[in-house]
């Protein structure tokens, strides 16, 4: 298969960090629809925005090397970010690092930012 154009996407044995990178990047978007609202709710305040940014990057992993490519998006940028400085600094094990809160509003045990029950923002 010969490509008519040479940009730099189309380096020679690039194929399978391409098929990589592009199904990582599908997953993400997925994920980052699913997780719309949270994103959107969480605004400009880091530490919520973090935390959302933690449970889409625990499903899809590091973003491969062409994904970085891709960097405008906001979501891949900030799933680097998350990897590069916040899980880079916290050495501990994701299974034992969630941290549980209880909603004041309806008694259901949350891990994530809004409570999966009633939908109330965690307090
Ligand atoms: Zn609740």
């Amino acid at each position: 298969m010969e490509a008519l154009h040479d940009n730099s996407w189309h380096v020679k044995s690039a194929d399978e960090d391409m098929k990589e990178a592009t199904e990582w990047l599908q997953k993400t978007e997925q994920l980052e629809k699913q997780y719309r609202e949270e994103l959107a709710a969480a605004g400009n305040d880091e530490q919520k925005k973090i935390e959302v940014v933690r449970r889409i990057a625990d499903q899809v992993g590091m973003p491969p090397r062409l994904a970085l490519g891709v960097m405008n998006r906001p979501i891949v940028s900030m799933i680097n970010h998350y990897y590069m400085h916040v899980k880079a600094a916290d050495p501990t094990p994701s299974q034992s690092s969630v941290s549980l809160w209880t909603c004041k509003t309806c008694g259901t045990e949350n891990e994530g930012v809004f409570c999966k029950e009633c939908r109330a923002m965690r307090h």
